[in-house]
């Protein structure tokens, strides 16, 4: 499997604490597998409260040095790291191809995506500027600063195993913050790939320390911890509210980026190919695995047939298989229990009336393959309405007024993506106002960029990350009052 990498030592299989790669303290591991053929992949240490005790004293440690460098010099570290990604890019796409299944292509763009959180994050930390208040009292001046929040928690999904980290450890460290980082048990390489580059390009001891292991302890020693002022994490609803819950007692900043169920919207003005286009890359992009996939397709009755034809056309000509497979458009879900999860999914909305045009069983292949899916008829009542489907499901659905799409749309408890396809301007300010959902995308479906703010409302989570928003997030705001002037 090595044999793939041009530069094995990418591959690293331990974790980092204070610069060094360390095992367990009882030398235990956990067994990583490649979704796409079940063989193993390799160990990585099991990890718990001891060695996160630690990690976040040695955070804790570098904080001084590195919070008093100047925001130029911490920038030129973020910068050195984003060449050393572009420079070993091949070799990062492979190992993201194989801890998580997605095609390379997918993989490339999701390096290069997260690359640009640095020089992002290098550039807008020079610009965090205070305030001078017009004085409110005569004999005094108020002023603010902005001050790193101290040591910061990153815990990361496995759908995105290589830009979640710098999307959190970008602003962190531009900041003035070090930071603790637990990526997803099933997908730790590329997190400790990109730890690795990090060391070469010189960042200093204990500024970033990467553990794997138990989720439960790891993720409970970050949350009572009062060294660590702020828990960012990216992943399921259901675990956000827990650690939310674990962080109350020590009063934690957090930024919860959680599920998501986001209608995507065709009215009868839409430019049909233009949205059929979007669509796919939508929801079968990671073979559905985004917390921003569309999940519920909501099209206009005057358009609603052709749209499903056209969709039905393009499902089909999509290619499954392994990611490193030039040729494959979608690979495999990310283990048994996801396809188990999908397929449970969709019989429950064949049981409901709903149509299976395309797909809608495992696939061929076997093993975490799924069948790209097309199913219409959906109702509320089916659960691929209801919840996140988090697979190569597209449930299609009609409608007929402009507020009864708004309805369907905000008909969840849910609130992070949505999609509009139309060319009606005033349409698209009014579903700007309506939509409760903390991003829209309006003919066009590719959200996440450094300069935007990423993140949800309601249940999907609190805080932005990227643009200035992001950065401001490991930063606390110091407010001084001069008096006798
Ligand atoms: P998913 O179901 O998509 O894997 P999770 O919310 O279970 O999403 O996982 C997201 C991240 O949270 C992973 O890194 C996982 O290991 C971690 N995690 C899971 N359980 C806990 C927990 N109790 N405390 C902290 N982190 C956890």
């Amino acid at each position: 499997m090595l044999d793939i990498l041009s530069d094995k030592s990418l591959f690293r299989r331990q974790c980092l604490i204070n610069g060094q790669w360390c095992d367990a303290d009882d030398n235990s591991v956990l067994a990583v597998t490649n979704p796409a053929n079940e063989e193993p992949l390799g160990t990585v240490p099991k990890c718990g409260a001891a060695e996160t005790r630690r990690a976040v004293a040695a955070a804790s440690a570098a904080f001084p040095a590195w919070s008093a460098l100047t925001p130029l010099q911490r920038g030129a570290y973020l910068r050195a790291w984003e060449q050393a990604i572009k420079d070993n890019l091949e070799d990062l796409a492979k190992i993201l191809t194989l801890e998580e299944g997605k095609p390379l292509a997918e993989a490339r763009g999701e390096i290069l995506q997260g690359a640009s959180y640095f020089p992002w994050f290098a550039e807008e930390c020079r610009r965090v500027c205070g305030d001078v208040t017009p004085s409110f009292r005569p004999g005094t001046q108020a002023l603010t600063r902005h001050a790193p929040v101290g040591v910061a928690a990153a815990i990361t999904p496995w759908n995105f195993p290589f830009s979640m980290l710098p999307r959190k450890a970008a602003p962190a460290l531009a900041a003035g913050c070090t930071i603790v980082v637990k990526p997803a048990g099933r997908t730790p390489y590329s997190a400790l790939a990109l730890a690795e580059l990090g060391m070469r390009v010189g960042i200093p001891a204990g500024v970033i320390n990467v553990l794997t292991g138990d989720a439960a302890a790891i993720g409970g020693e970050i949350a009572v911890n009062p060294t660590v002022r702020k828990v960012s994490f990216t992943g399921s609803t259901e675990v956000g509210k827990q650690l939310a819950a674990d962080c109350a007692p020590t009063l934690k900043r957090m930024s919860l980026e959680l599920g998501g169920n986001a209608p995507f919207m065709v009215f009868d003005d839409a430019d049909l190919d233009k949205a059929l286009d979007l669509a796919m890359g939508s929801k079968f992009r990671n073979a559905g695995q985004t917390c921003i996939c569309a999940n519920r397709f909501l099209v206009q009755s005057g358009i609603h047939d052709r749209f499903v034809d056209g969709l039905a056309a393009r499902v089909k000509a999509l290619r499954v298989g392994n990611g490193l497979d030039p040729d494959t458009d979608m690979g495999p879900l990310i283990n048994a229990r996801a396809v188990e999860r999908v397929d449970a999914m969709v019989r429950d909305a064949e049981a409901k009336g709903a149509r299976l045009l395309v797909g809608g069983h495992r696939h061929a292949l076997g093993g975490n393959f799924y069948e790209p899916t097309l199913l219409t008829g959906l109702k509320p009542d089916m659960r691929v309405f209801q919840g996140e489907i988090f697979g190569p499901v597209a449930a299609v659905m009609p409608f007929v007024t402009e507020e009864e799409a708004v309805a369907l749309a905000n008909d969840t408890s849910y609130g992070l993506a949505s999609y509009v396809c139309t060319r009606d301007l005033a349409r698209t300010w009014r579903l700007f106002g309506a939509l409760q959902y903390g991003m829209v995308g309006v003919n066009d479906a590719t959200l996440a960029a450094a300069e935007t703010p990423f993140g949800g409302v309601k249940y999907s989570g609190l805080g932005r990350e990227g643009s200035s928003e992001g950065l401001l997030e490991y930063m606390e705001t110091h407010y001084m009052l001069l008096g006798g002037l």
